[in-house]
């Protein structure tokens, strides 16, 4: 069989003309000929399964830049690629969810998220620093209180003044009064001016696109208690966990390099423990220009205990140990204490802060 026309073939792969230029441009699907008198594009009956490929992975909503690599691959890695990019979807559809099922609340005037049956719940809590046993000062800052938890990692020269200031720009949220409506808008500004204290600090000419500078930034992984969710606000590789009947939940995604390279499905999750480059981020506040969290919504139940912590504790303490710690030291002072207590003892090669707040179990009547 010959080269077929740009229309025979459109109409055999179910690609309108239109996209098969538009994928000879990108280099996603070059045509077999192009005719260097006119310039008409011919394709090879063979190109029709990549074609299909193509428009089926276009339905999926894979970006065509995504596309391109997946077309690249032998047909076991393309089909991990696959995978991975719908494991993605699956989890960003779990945060809108989220997110969508808040509003429906919101206006449909219930309002739940302040009140669990009608009462709200209230959080006890604690928070702890230390140095560690290896660096010279402590670059971490955390802050507990009856609203707000902060953890913030700072880096650079000036990461210390630089994580200070992220939470102290948070904690007018313990005061603010906060309609369930206007949760996500409140802790969206509330970031925006940590990163505008961040900026104020480090020198600027800190490129935009909020890249990390040299001169410093900082992490900040932040929840604001309404009375029955937690509002999570998240930027770094600092962390947040929830332990709920007994099990350990990471609810955040460290923005790191090795992170984005497991989510890619290059390395594992084990060897990016050990990576050389672990503690290389992608997104932190860096006073840049666009500064990018993460926020969501976790509907809270009473028992639950929420951990934040920087990576000098989740990068030197192993998760089952976490976990261990966690369900067994008993108040949040005392856990608090024994977790930093562990990942002093396995060396303190970082500075190391965590805040604990459990969800009190209110009182029967
Ligand atoms: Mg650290």
């Amino acid at each position: 069989m010959g080269l077929l026309t740009i229309g025979a073939f459109a109409k055999a792969s179910r690609l309108s003309p239109k996209a098969l230029r538009l994928y000879d441009e990108l280099g996603l699907l070059p045509p077999a000929r192009v005719d260097p008198a006119n310039g008409y594009r011919f394709y090879d009956p063979a190109q029709l399964e990549r074609a299909r490929l193509v428009a089926w992975l276009r339905r999926l909503g894979m970006p065509l830049a995504r596309i391109r690599e997946v077309c690249e691959r032998t047909a076991p890695v393309a089909a991990e690629e696959v995978r991975v990019f719908w494991a993605g979807v699956e989890a960003d559809t779990a945060v809108r969810r989220d997110l969508a099922a808040f509003l429906i609340d919101h206006l449909s005037g219930k309002d739940s998220m302040m009140t669990h049956n009608g009462k709200p719940l209230a959080i006890r809590y604690a928070a702890l620093s230390d140095v560690g046993l290896v660096r010279e000062s402590n670059q971490d800052a955390v802050y507990a209180g009856s609203r707000l938890l902060a953890v913030a990692d700072g880096f650079g020269a000036e990461g210390a003044r630089a994580g200070a200031a992220a939470i102290d720009a948070l904690k007018r949220l313990e005061e603010e009064s906060i309609s369930a409506g206007s949760l996500l808008n409140v802790l969206g500004d509330a970031v925006e001016r940590a990163n505008q204290a961040v900026r104020g600090i480090v020198s600027s000419d800190t490129p935009a696109g909020g890249r990390p500078a040299a001169d410093g930034g900082t992490t900040l992984t932040a929840m604001l208690w309404t009375g029955s969710a937690m509002a999570l606000v998240h930027i770094g590789d600092s962390r947040a966990y929830l332990l709920r009947d007994g099990e350990l939940f990471r609810i955040t995604t460290d923005h790191t390099h090795v992170q984005a390279m497991v989510d890619e499905g290059r390395i594992t999750v084990e060897e990016a423990a050990s990576h050389p480059q672990r503690a290389l981020l992608v997104r932190a506040l860096t006073g840049g220009a666009e500064c990018d969290p993460d926020t969501h919504l976790h509907d809270a139940r009473p028992g639950d205990r929420y951990l934040l912590c920087s990576d000098g504790l989740s990068g030197v303490v192993a998760d089952e140990e976490l976990r261990r710690v966690a369900s067994t030291a008993g108040d949040p002072e005392r856990t608090v204490r024994e977790l930093i207590a562990l990942a002093v003892d396995l060396g303190g090669p970082d500075n190391v802060s965590c805040a604990v707040a459990d969800v009190a179990v209110p009182r029967e009547h």
